[in-house]
C-alpha cells in the first residue's frame, strides 16, 4: 500500500499517463486497461472491471478487468445486466445496489470483502462503470472516490472519444459505398477544379480510370464534343456558385453534352455541380453528380420519330376521306351511283386504316406501361387463318403469286386467335409492301410435338444483318429509300413480337440483301 504523502504524486502521474495514452490515439481497450490499473494501484485493490454501455443495446459489458477469470465473464455480465436493469426500478437503492455488488464479488472470488463502483459520465450520460474491489473492507474515503472519479472521468473521455471515431468511420464507409455503388457518376474537385476522386462509375462513363484522372484539371477530363449551355468555366466566370444562407438549397449548377470521352466514343450526359463551402466562407469543394442521359435523349428522338410518323400517317387517310366526302357533296356536279360508291368505298377503307392505326397505337402504348397482353384462348387453327388472310390479300396485290406451304394435319394451337391473325396479317402485308417488284411470297407451317412454327417468305430487297434486331423495336422503320415512299409506322413487328412473346413464343427474321426475307415465329402448342 502506499504511503500517504505519496499519493498525490503517484494519482497525477497515472492521470499524466492515462491522457497521453488517449491523446496520442492508442486504442480503446488498451486505454481502459491503463485505467484499470491506475485505479486498482491507488486505492490499493485486488480486482477491477470496466463495464462499457453498449450504445445500440444499451446493456452493460466487460470491456476491461484485471484479476479475473476470462470465464466467468459472461456471470458478470449477466449480473450487471440484472443490476443496470433495476436499478431505475428501485430508485438508487444503495441496499440493492450493493447487494448485487457484492453477489459480482463473489461470483469471482470469495476473498473480496469490498466494492467501490463509479460511473463513466461524459456529459452527465453514463458511458460505462468502473468497479473496484478489496479483499478488506476499510472506510472508503473521500479521497478513494476523488481518485476513482479523476480515472473514470478520463475513461470516459477516451470512451466517448472512440465512440466518435467508430462514427466518423462508420460514416465514412457508408458515403464510401454510396460513391462506389452509385449508378450516378461522381467527381469531386477542390477549389481549382482540380480532381480529388472519381467513383466507379464515373470511371464507366467517362472510360478514365481513377488513378489516371485524379490531381488532373477537371477541363483535362470533361472535354465536350459538344455542348449545349454555358460550361464550368464560364459559370466561375459569371460569378458562380454564390454563397447562400443554411437554410437554403445550395446554387447547383447544370450543364448537358456530348462528353468527349478517353476512348474517343461520344456519350450524353448531364452534369450537376453543387458547391461545397469551408466555415469561412469560402468555396471548399465542388461534387459533380454525373448523369448517363443516353436513354433519356433516345426516348426524346423517338417521340420526335413518333409525332412525325403517325402525324404522317394520319394526315393521309384524313385527306383522302375530306377530298373524297368534299368532291361528292359538291352541289354543281352530279354523280353517277357507281362513282358514288366507289368513293364511299374509299372513304370506309381510309377510315378502317384510321382504326386500325388508334389501336395499333393503344396496343403499343399498353405494352410500355404494363409489358402484358391479355389473351383470350382458344383453340386456334393458324393453318386457317393464313388461307384467309392469304385470300384476302390475293385481291388486293396482282403482281405477286402467294403460296401457301402448310404440313398436312396442322395441329391447333391454344392461342388468342384475334391477335394471331394480326400477326400473320402484318407479315403478310409486310411482305408485299417490302417487295415492290412482285415475286412468290409464301406462307407455310410445321409442326412438331411441342411447338408449331409459321413462316412468311418474300422474295423482297432484304434486311441488312445489323437491322435485323432493330426492326423489332418500337416505331423503327428502316432508313431506305422503299421503306421512306411505304406507309407504315414501325409498330406492326413490335407489336407482333408483343404478341408472339406473349403466347410463349418467339419471333425472328433470316434475310441476306437482296435475296429477300424469311420471318418465323413459333408458339408452344399448349
Ligand atoms: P412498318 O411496316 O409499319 O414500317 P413494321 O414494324 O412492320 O413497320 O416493320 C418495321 C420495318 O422493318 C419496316 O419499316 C421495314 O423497313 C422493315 N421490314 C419489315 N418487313 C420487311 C420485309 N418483309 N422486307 C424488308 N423489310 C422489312
Amino acid at each position: 500500500m502506499l504511503t500517504l504523502p505519496d499519493f498525490p504524486v503517484r494519482q497525477r502521474d497515472f492521470l499524466l499517463e492515462i491522457s497521453r495514452a488517449i491523446t496520442s490515439r492508442l486504442d480503446l481497450t488498451e486505454v481502459l486497461k491503463r485505467v484499470l490499473h491506475a485505479s486498482v494501484v491507488m486505492t490499493a485493490g485486488r480486482v477491477g472491471l470496466i463495464a462499457l454501455r453498449n450504445p445500440d443495446d444499451q446493456q452493460f459489458n466487460v470491456r476491461a478487468f484485471t484479476g479475473i477469470q476470462q470465464e466467468i465473464v459472461p456471470l458478470i455480465n449477466e449480473k450487471l445486466h440484472e443490476l443496470m436493469n433495476d436499478v431505475p426500478k428501485t430508485a438508487l437503492h444503495y441496499d440493492y445496489i450493493e447487494s448485487k455488488l457484492t453477489e459480482i464479488a463473489s461470483s469471482i472470488d470469495e476473498g473480496l470483502r469490498q466494492s467501490v463502483a463509479m460511473p463513466l459520465l461524459f456529459d452527465k450520460s453514463p458511458m460505462g462503470l468502473l468497479i473496484v474491489f478489496r479483499s478488506y473492507e476499510v472506510e472508503v474515503t473521500r479521497n478513494d472516490v476523488q481518485i476513482l472519479q479523476s480515472f473514470a472521468d478520463q475513461a470516459a473521455i477516451a470512451v466517448h472519444n472512440a465512440q466518435l471515431y467508430e462514427n466518423i468511420n462508420r460514416e465514412r464507409q457508408q458515403l464510401r459505398a454510396i460513391l462506389d455503388y452509385s449508378g450516378d457518376g461522381v467527381m469531386i474537385l477542390d477549389a481549382n477544379l482540380n480532381i480529388l476522386q472519381i467513383n466507379r462509375s464515373f470511371e464507366y462513363m467517362s472510360a478514365w480510370r481513377a488513378e489516371d484522372a485524379v490531381s488532373l484539371h477537371q477541363d483535362d477530363v470533361i472535354i465536350w464534343a459538344n455542348i449545349e449551355h454555358n460550361d464550368l468555366q464560364d459559370a466561375i466566370q459569371q460569378g458562380w456558385p454564390q454563397k447562400r444562407s443554411e437554410s437554403e438549397a445550395s446554387d447547383t449548377l447544370y450543364v448537358e453534352g456530348e462528353l468527349q470521352r478517353r476512348d474517343g466514343m461520344e456519350v450524353s450526359i448531364g452534369i450537376t455541380y453543387a458547391p461545397l463551402f469551408n466555415e469561412d466562407g469560402k468555396l471548399a469543394n465542388i461534387i459533380a453528380n454525373v448523369r448517363d442521359i443516353t436513354n433519356f435523349r433516345k426516348a426524346q428522338e423517338m417521340q420526335n420519330v413518333f409525332i412525325s410518323t403517325v402525324s404522317h400517317e394520319l394526315r393521309t387517310p384524313v385527306t383522302l376521306i375530306k377530298g373524297y366526302a368534299s368532291t361528292l357533296t359538291r352541289e354543281d356536279a352530279q354523280w353517277d351511283m357507281n362513282t358514288v360508291k366507289q368513293s364511299l368505298e374509299v372513304i370506309e377503307e381510309e377510315a378502317d386504316r384510321l382504326t386500325e392505326l388508334i389501336e395499333d397505337l393503344l396496343t403499343a402504348s399498353k405494352i410500355q406501361a404494363d409489358r402484358n397482353i391479355k389473351l383470350n384462348l382458344a383453340d386456334v387453327r393458324l393453318d386457317q387463318i393464313a388461307k384467309h388472310s392469304l385470300e384476302r390479300l390475293r385481291v388486293q396485290s396482282t403482281r405477286h403469286e402467294f403460296v401457301l406451304s402448310f404440313q398436312d394435319n396442322f395441329p391447333t394451337v391454344s392461342g388468342d386467335a384475334k391477335l394471331l391473325r394480326q400477326v400473320i396479317d402484318n407479315l403478310l402485308t409486310n411482305a408485299i409492301k417490302y417487295s415492290p417488284s412482285g415475286g412468290t411470297i409464301t406462307i407455310g407451317g410445321r409442326y412438331s410435338g411441342e411447338s408449331v412454327t409459321i413462316f412468311v417468305r418474300d422474295s423482297g430487297e432484304g434486311i441488312a444483318e445489323e437491322e435485323q434486331r432493330k426492326i423489332f423495336e418500337r416505331f423503327y422503320r428502316i432508313d431506305s429509300k422503299l421503306t421512306s415512299k411505304t406507309q407504315g409506322t414501325g409498330l406492326g413487328l413490335y407489336l407482333s413480337k408483343a404478341i408472339i412473346e406473349a403466347h410463349n413464343g418467339n419471333i425472328s427474321v433470316k434475310s441476306h440483301i437482296g435475296h429477300g426475307s424469311t420471318f418465323y415465329f413459333t408458339i408452344p402448342r399448349n
